[in-house]
Formats: structure tokens, sequence, C-alpha cells
């Protein structure tokens, strides 16, 4: 799943428990029952070492970041704490830094490193497909909207 669809399901998620500790570990453990879903997943469509792939990941990150800021500012807006819905957001997205290295090793031909966690997290993504696309706006397009109804009606 794309960063970006992480993290908005965490903040969805982190807005939605009133409990902000059960909220915020909900969030981080959504990360994985995405995953299962069919989703996109770059190197489906793109080479590793290719400069589309790091144009997917790095247009991903700019989303993530300002879609982070602006959740901050909306939340806080109609009084949740500043920090809970990007931190929400993060956590959700988060898991998929145990992949940066894997993503150096594949730029400089070293070993991976497989342990335990990322084993089952790679298992889970069985459902990484090139047309995962049309999963990734779906559900970016009905979190958006629930989004914006728990902030703002
Ligand atoms: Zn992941």
């Amino acid at each position: 799943m794309t960063a970006t669809n992480h993290a908005l399901t965490g903040a969805v998620i982190a807005a939605t428990v009133v409990n902000p500790a059960l909220g915020l570990t909900l969030a981080f453990l959504s990360h994985f029952a995405l995953d299962a879903l069919p989703h996109f997943g770059a190197h489906t469509v793109a080479s590793v070492k290719s400069k589309e792939f790091r144009y997917i990941l790095t247009t991903d990150g700019i989303v993530l970041t300002a879609f982070l800021v602006i959740v901050g500012f909306a939340g806080y807006k109609v009084g949740y704490d500043w920090w809970l819905l990007p931190l929400g957001g993060l956590l959700a997205a988060i898991p998929d830094i145990m992949w940066l290295s894997h993503y150096k090793a594949d730029l400089s031909g070293a070993d991976k490193e497989w342990d335990i966690i990322r084993k089952f997290h790679k298992t889970i993504q069985q459902w990484e497909r090139s047309w995962g696309w049309i999963v990734e706006m779906v559900w970016f397009v009905v979190f958006t909207i629930i989004l914006n109804r728990i902030l703002f009606s």
C-alpha cells in the first residue's frame, strides 16, 4: 500500500478511537491489515534501480508529508491535539521503513536481511499488483471522504 493511504487510514483511526493510546496502536497495526489487501507495489511496474521507481517513492513521500502537515492543522482546527492525527498517520506508514535497507541492498547488490518480521511483512504483501493502483485510488477517495466527515460534520 502507498505510504499516503497507510497514513490516511491511520489518521482516520486516530481521529475515531477515543483512547489515544489505543487509537495510535490500532493505527500502527492497520499497516499490516492494509498490506494484506490487494494493492499497488512500485516494483510491479518499474525496476527497483530505475528512476521511475525512485519517482514513485518520492511522489508518495511528498504527498505523505503534505498530508501529515495538513491533517495536523485540520485536526487542531476542530479540537484534536495537533500531533494526534499526524502521529496516527505516521505510525500507520512507518513499518515500511524496514524496506529501506532492502532498497539499499538492491542498489548495491548486497545481501538482504530477512528477519522474522520482514518475512511476515513480505508474506502478507503477496497481493501487490500493478493494477493495485485502482484499489489505491478508490481507497484514497473513500478515506478522504470519511476523514472529511469525521473532521467537518
Ligand atoms: Zn508494508
